[in-house]
């Protein structure tokens, strides 16, 4: 028996467990109406998966639990349990007997299936019978009141049916299957194709942009490569050309400062000139009007001279000799007078002469030391101004040794929390410098930042560029240090000491902590022999440094001295101030010095312009006393002939007229050499002042062109300047670069070539537009992203095609077992109509025989001596009849494991019931059937009969019955 067993719990009117054992072929189920043998079936069909709630005959699913009677409550769940023997494998699975069970809980509307005990789909169940005939199309399972659908459903709605028998429905699950692994691989396969159809939307213009990005990049680094190189040669450049410019600034500032002097100088001497030309022109006036007055004088004398010389003629020509002699006599006195005084002169000239020469020997001497002393001061000026320009550089670059400071300090505002240096944060009072220098020592150059993350930041950096080492003070490390208040007190009562250094420091509150942690444990002391004594007195707890800045350590090591190159950024200032006012006082010096040489100078020509008088005085006067001489002698000699022998002669000295004359002869030539003296003198000052005047006006014009020079080099200076710092700010914010470092990166190149190139480069970069830097990522990886997807593609395709393949050789299986098993029960029918009806003819006819696998299948059925043209016109039975010849066609020409039929015969008549029972009854191929029935025909055939009753009302139960005992339900209730 295929069904072995059916057992119920729950389930409808079976309230109770029920169990019913099948052990002959054909089973007859009977029983009086509403006593639930419909229930059976019910639960039959139930058990192999029911899912229309209708065909159940009820409105929801839990209507198949027992729903309690007046003396019984309802129950929460619905079992029923199906027991197959599959030793014929109709169903394809290993085990000999299978087990299905479902079970429907009230409360949860909860549903189980169970093959064999465990657990399972639904899904699982229908596949299990698929194909034995148990399906829902099938006719093995023939409800109560539905043989006739058979006959009245459409040609499309009948297929089903031989689907079934043919078994080709595990074909068309499977084709529904893959149909829709067709439809889903043709969705993911659209879907594919869309991002596909989209990503070769992107993909070439990422394309192009990667390109475009890649061409940017190239570009970019050889414009780079050259650029580094060009700003660095620009720099170069620039730097040198700065250094050249302001040399060539000092140069024209000198240059203007001397013709400022020298123009000064020049004014100074004009006006010394002018007030002395002024003064000649007084005295030469006052000079001229004694010449004037002196003249009168002497021609008045003259006349009066020439009368008695006149007289003195005529009486040397008629006087005796006696009368001549007197007459000679006189003018031998006149003549001896003129000789003696001229004499005298000369003497007089060779004393003052000797005099000036004596006063120009000292003034020479004078005004050699004096050069000399100019010459000194002036090369100590000099030293002193180089001093200056030195230190002023170093006042305005003070980290120019420090290379590591200076770079950080340049670029000081590029890093987050860098500060300063320490030796310009922290500013000492005045003359403190060297004590505060000393006591700060190795940290003067340390530059101070807010915390350790600065520090570090600016250590890569110097790295990065390879710029030198600088050491970094966080103010976050910063502790306050304090003089303990014993040592205090101690430091007190000691000589020379001065206080904390700490307290002779100026600085910004925020360093306050700084000057605390570096000044404020070392003491500042007068002289180093009282430090050494403040630092016994400590036990040398502290250091201490003195106001030259000498230093006691703590373990007792001195230091001290001074060199040349000591100076520290703290000192330099004070150093720079000293020089500059040593320069003033100098300078001071220098001036005064110069104006003492100009002025001996001119006393000296003055002096040696009166000498050369003098000289030419004396020349004229030695001839002159030289013939008053020789006019003496021979007067002398004419006096002695006519005098008497012996007589002396004896010369009066007092002659008014000559004495008058000479005197007057002498102040002549004396005015006149003063007149003389002093207009030379005013001619050369006149000269001396026009050439001043013209000498300044030159200067003056050269002062000018040098004033516009300076401009233009000012001009100049700052365009360098800036090009010089754009040059720079390019490298560090275009590059992150310092130029120390950049150097080191220089390429060889010819510099002019090199600009036009970057300015190719620029504009070829300009011109590229917008670049995504990101696009040869996005390329990368949307290609791959593509080509992944395109064989994804290929293989989705394949798929596809290897589907179609399947369903193509399913259909071809589907149609050759449809189309066998169709011909096979159409070949069958016509018998099986002939048999039932008693003549006429049936067959089956496919609606579409071009179609097989769609096509429905029509009915033509022509009852003996009818002619039916509709199957809806046959009558009841007749369609009964159709329906059950069809099944015995089926049931003849393919097996069917199990046939359950709900009174399929009721609408029979006798002979008809009798044929259909027979017919199952002889039937011993394998098929076992199940009929519930009220007809005795039917009750005859069967090999053994159950009765369900309701002993209990309103719960079924089931006995075996015998025949008669089954005919008697039948008489009870009064059936035929
Ligand atoms: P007939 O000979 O008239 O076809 P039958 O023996 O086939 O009658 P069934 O249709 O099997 O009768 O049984 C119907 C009876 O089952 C009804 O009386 C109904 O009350 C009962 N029944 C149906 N569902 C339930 C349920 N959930 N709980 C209790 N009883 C139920
Ligand atoms: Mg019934």
């Amino acid at each position: 028996m295929f069904l072995k067993r059916i057992e119920l719990q729950g389930f409808k009117s079976f309230a109770d467990k029920t169990i019913i054992n099948f052990d002959s072929e054909v089973v007859g189920i009977v029983g009086p109406n509403g006593c639930g043998k419909s229930n059976i079936t019910d639960a039959l069909r139930w058990a192999l998966g029911e899912q229309s709630v209708k065909s159940l005959r009820g409105e929801k699913m839990s209507d198949v639990i027992f729903n309690g009677t007046d003396t019984r409550k309802p129950v929460n769940v619905a079992e029923v349990t199906l027991v197959l023997d599959n030793s014929k494998h109709y169903l394809h699975v290993d085990y000999e007997e299978v087990e299905i069970t479902r079970r429907l809980h009230r409360n949860t509307g909860e549903g189980e299936y169970f093959i064999n005990k465990t657990p399972c789909r639904l899904k699982d169940v229908k596949d299990l019978i698929m194909d034995t005939g148990l399906g829902k199309d099938s006719l093995s399972i023939i409800s109560q009141g539905t043989v006739s659908n058979f006959v009245e459903s459409k040609p499309e709605e009948r297929r089903g049916l031989f689907e079934e028998a043919a078994g080709v429905s595990k074909y068309k699950k499977r084709k529904n299957e893959s149909l829709g692994k067709l439809n889903r691989t043709q969705e993911n396969l659209d879907r594919l194709e869309d991002i596909l159809l989209e990503l070769e939307r992107q993909v070439n213009p990422l394309k192009r942009q990667a390109k475009k990005a890649a061409l940017y990049l190239e570009k970019k680094k050889e414009l780079e490569t050259i650029e580094i190189s060009v700003l660095v040669d620009e720099i170069e450049t620039l730097t040198q050309k700065i250094d050249e410019l302001k040399k060539e600034a000092f140069e024209l500032e000198s240059k203007k400062a001397i013709h400022e002097t020298t123009i000064g100088v020049g004014e100074a001497k004009n006006l010394d000139l002018k007030k002395e030309m002024s003064q000649l022109d007084q005295e030469i006036n006052k000079l001229q009007e004694s010449f004037v007055s002196v003249m009168n004088d002497i021609q008045r004398l003259e006349a009066s001279k020439t009368e008695i010389d006149e007289k003195r003629k005529y009486a040397l020509q008629t006087a005796t000799n006696e009368d001549k002699l007197k007459e000679i006599k006189a003018m031998l006195e006149e003549v001896t007078y003129e000789y003696e005084d001229r004499q005298k002169r000369v003497s007089d000239l060779k004393v003052s002469l000797a005099s000036k020469q004596e006063k120009d020997r000292l003034l020479l001497e004078e005004l050699n030391k004096q050069r000399d002393s100019f010459r000194e001061e002036s090369a100590y000026l000099n030293r002193l101004k180089n001093r200056s320009s030195v230190l002023e550089n170093l006042v305005s670059s003070p980290f120019n040794h420090q290379q590591g400071v200076q770079t950080i300090m340049n670029a000081k505002d590029s890093f987050m929390g860098i500060l300063g240096v320490v030796s310009l944060v922290l500013k000492p009072h005045d003359s403190y410098e060297q004590a505060i220098s000393s006591a700060i020592a190795g940290a003067m150059y340390h530059i101070v930042c807010e915390d350790e993350m600065s520090a570090r930041h600016a250590i890569t950096y110097l790295k990065k560029n390879q710029s030198g080492r600088a050491t970094f003070l966080p103010l976050s490390v910063c502790r306050e240090r304090v003089l303990n208040k014993e040592h205090q007190i101690i430091c007190e009562n000691m000589n020379g000491y001065l206080g904390v250094a700490s307290e002779f420091v100026d600085c910004d509150p925020i360093y306050q902590i700084l000057n605390s942690y570096l000044l404020g444990n070392v003491l500042v002391c007068d002289t180093l022999a009282n430090a050494n004594e403040l630092a016994k007195a400590l036990r040398y707890k502290y250091k201490i440094v003195t106001m030259d800045g000498e230093t006691v350590n703590r373990d007792g090591s001195m230091s001290g001295g001074r060199s040349k190159s000591q100076s520290s950024p703290m000192t330099l200032k004070k150093e720079l101030k000293d020089v500059r006012d040593q320069i003033e006082k100098r300078q001071f010096t220098v001036n005064e010095l110069d104006t003492k040489v100009a002025s001996l100078n001119s006393k000296r020509e003055t002096i040696s312009s009166e000498i050369v008088q003098l000289q030419i005085d004396l020349a004229t006067l030695t001839p002159i006393v030289d013939a008053k001489k020789s006019k003496m002698d021979s007067l002398r000699v004419q006096y002695e002939e006519l005098a008497p022998k012996g007589e002396v002669i004896e010369i009066s000295h007092e002659d008014t007229l000559i004495s008058q004359l000479s005197d007057a002869y002498k102040k002549r030539d004396e005015i006149t050499s003063q007149i003389k003296i002093k207009r030379e003198r005013r001619m050369k000052a006149g000269t001396e002042s026009e050439r001043i005047d013209m000498q300044i006006r030159q200067i003056r014009r050269e002062t000018n062109v040098l004033n516009t020079q300076q401009k233009d080099v000012e001009v100049e200076m700052a365009k360098a300047e800036a090009n010089l710092e754009n040059a720079l700010n390019r490298l560090s914010t275009h590059y992150e670069m310092t130029y120390e470092f950049a150097r080191t990166q220089r390429i060889d190149q010819d510099t002019a070539e090199a600009k036009k190139r970057v300015l190719e480069l620029r504009n070829e970069i300009a011109a590229l537009g917008n670049i995504n830097l990101e696009a040869p990522s996005q390329y990368e990886e949307v290609s791959s992203r593509y080509e992944f997807l395109t064989h994804q593609k290929e293989d989705l395709v394949n798929a596809k095609n290897k589907i179609l393949e399947a369903i193509d050789e399913m259909d071809e299986i589907m149609i050759k077992q449809f189309k066998e098993s169709f011909d096979a029960i159409n070949a069958q029918l016509n018998d099986e109509f002939r048999k039932l009806f008693g003549g006429g003819r049936a067959s089956l006819k496919l609606v579409d025989p071009d179609d097989i696998l769609n096509t429905g299948i029509d009915i033509d059925v022509q009852p003996p001596g009818k002619n039916i043209q509709n199957l809806t016109l046959l009558s009841g039975g007749e369609k009964s009849l159709v329906a059950i010849c069809v099944l015995f066609s089926i049931l003849r020409s393919s097996v069917m494991p199990l046939c359950v039929f709900d009174e399929v015969e009721a609408a029979l008549d006798t002979a008809n019931v009798e044929r259909f029972a027979k017919y199952i009854s002889h039937f011993k191929d394998g098929s076992q059937f199940i009929v519930v029935t009220h007809r005795p025909g039917t009750m005859e055939q069967c090999d053994a009969l159950y009765g369900v009753t309701m002993k209990q009302k309103g719960v079924s139960s089931l006995l075996r019955v015998q025949l008669n005992e089954a005919l008697d339900y039948i008489d009870e209730k009064g059936g035929q």
